[in-house]
């Protein structure tokens, strides 16, 4: 008899070839991500509830958004699309100097240099609907003020949301192309 954990596992491949087959059915292109996205929260709100009751991520928080968000070729589409609807300039200067950045110098940098072009003054994201998935599924339980952008800070306790991490990963697989948020978008808009 297999253990509780390779069946688990079994199950984890199973939904996630699923979820592929899914997607591939849907047509290519940005909307694709929205519709991605909806899957996600749909899952969330119907398979979560245990983690969904723990999360402590609030609005204007926005630790996260100083980081490395890595996002495919149709969010970075999508995120294209949503600041040109919006009629709003991406800052391609933040870009230009965060396309370089490895991980551990958004630690070091200013925060006015390492925030994300989408986070607004008031640590709100101006392209919250269509956020991507790497926003999405990074979850915390612990207080919000814990919540720092330093590696080495013990105090955050990050919680994964089972069924929307699978979505997210087999996306990313059907898709390929992959980089960061600064990386994606100056391949766009340049
Ligand atoms: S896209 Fe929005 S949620 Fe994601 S890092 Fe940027 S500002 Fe934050």
């Amino acid at each position: 008899m297999e253990s509780a954990s390779v069946e688990t596992m079994k199950e984890i491949y199973k939904t996630s070839e699923t979820v592929k087959e899914l997607i591939k059915g849907v047509p290519k292109g940005a909307p694709r991500a929205g519709w991605v996205y909806a899957l996600i929260e749909q899952h969330r709100t119907a398979s979560t509830g245990s983690v969904s009751g723990v999360v402590s991520c609030r609005a204007g928080c926005g630790a996260c958004c100083h980081t490395k968000v890595m996002v495919n070729a149709e969010e970075a589409d999508l995120l294209v699309m949503a600041a040109e609807k919006k009629n709003w300039a991406i800052d391609k200067i933040r870009l230009k100097i965060q396309k370089d950045f490895l991980s551990s110098d958004f630690y070091e940098a200013d925060e006015l240099v390492s925030r994300c072009v989408f986070l607004d003054d008031y640590q709100m994201c101006k392209i919250y609907e269509v956020r991507p998935m790497a926003c999405r599924n990074l979850l915390v339980t612990t207080p919000a003020e814990y919540c720092k952008t330093d590696p080495d800070e013990l105090k955050v306790v990050q919680v994964a949301d089972l069924l929307p991490e699978v979505i997210a990963e087999a996306y990313d697989e059907v898709i390929g192309e992959k980089g960061s948020i600064a990386e994606m978008i100056l391949d766009r808009i340049c």
